[in-house]
């Protein structure tokens, strides 16, 4: 495999529904690998595609992410995201974010321009709001409520849905970044994996990983890094220690899936769920993509 090869994945959640048609999801999603790619081998950094294309599925209202998001109980919309450099170990992070149209824009936000990985709440909407990002004017006309008819679970289980992103750029620098509207139905407060970095992203100069699912297993097995520290202490290639991790959480009792790249430019997309909406450019410049 060249060492410059370029590697992007996406997903859009692993609450896919079996019986529901993604064909919208699947061709969004790919147009998005086709720009990350044309923008990668213009020279972008894997930080800034990884970024951008989480922007664009925030910005689409197609998933249980930025527009996409569902309410809370109290019927608040709290965001969550967070991005993760691997070049340069620098990370950003937002959670329970109200009012601002791109959470993954405002944990940049936090990276570049404050010494601190993490802001919540009413600090992180006055830090945004310093920051000349862009504020949601009419809640009611903005969300699409993208999820809507996957909130049909059980009492007690977490429907979910959020969007992520994984890129080696041609410099071998790897990236991720994860966005999420969090699961149906949660308190108010609730913060799930998606803005953790270690459980819902974590990208070193081994490994990018994005996750989705039930962020409370996800958290509970530090699944992002615990896929990093297999690679780097147990000599772990990147699928199987992707699998085991999924593993671990099924075996909880959860469900969800993840995305994945290593530095060679090698690419996993597992999941322990019904379905993972996905789109991955390989590293030979094929482009694929899947819902189930
Ligand atoms: N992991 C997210 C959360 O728990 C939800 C998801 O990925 O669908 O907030």
């Amino acid at each position: 495999m060249a060492n410059n090869c370029l590697s992007l994945v996406i997903h859009g959640g692993a609450g896919a529904r079996r019986g529901r048609d993604y064909s919208r999801e699947i061709v969004h999603m790919r147009e998005l690998v086709e720009a990350g790619r044309d923008r990668l081998k213009a020279g972008a950094l894997a930080l800034d595609v990884a970024e951008e294309t989480v922007q664009a599925l925030e910005a689409s209202g197609l998933y249980v992410a930025g527009r996409g998001a569902s309410p809370n109980t109290a019927g608040a919309y709290e965001l969550d995201a967070c991005l993760m450099d691997g070049a340069t170990g620098r990370a950003g992070s937002v959670a329970a974010l109200q009012g601002f149209e791109s959470p993954i824009a405002v944990a940049r936000a936090v990276m570049d321009w404050t010494p601190h990985v993490m802001l919540a709440g009413e600090g992180a909407a006055r830090f945004a709001a310093a920051q000349d990002l862009a504020v949601i004017a009419d809640a009611a006309a903005w969300f699409t409520h993208a999820g809507q008819d996957e909130s049909n679970h059980p009492p007690g289980t977490l429907a979910h849905g959020t969007v992520g992103c994984v890129v080696r750029d041609a410099g071998g620098r790897l990236a991720a970044a994860t966005s999420t509207g969090g699961v149906f139905g949660k308190l108010p407060g609730r913060v799930g994996d998606s803005p953790l970095i270690g459980a819902g992203a974590w990208a070193d100069e081994r490994v990018a990983v994005s996750c989705t699912g039930q962020g409370e297993y996800f958290i509970r097995v530090a699944a992002a890094v615990q896929i990093a520290h297999r690679m780097a202490f147990g000599g772990e290639a990147l699928g199987p220690a992707a699998d085991a991790v999924l593993a671990s959480i099924r075996a909880m009792g959860g469900e969800g899936g993840l995305i994945a790249v290593d530095a060679a430019g090698n690419i996993a997309m597992p999941f322990v769920s019904a379905g993972m909406k996905r789109a991955a450019l390989l590293p030979d410049g094929d482009i694929v993509s899947a819902a189930f």
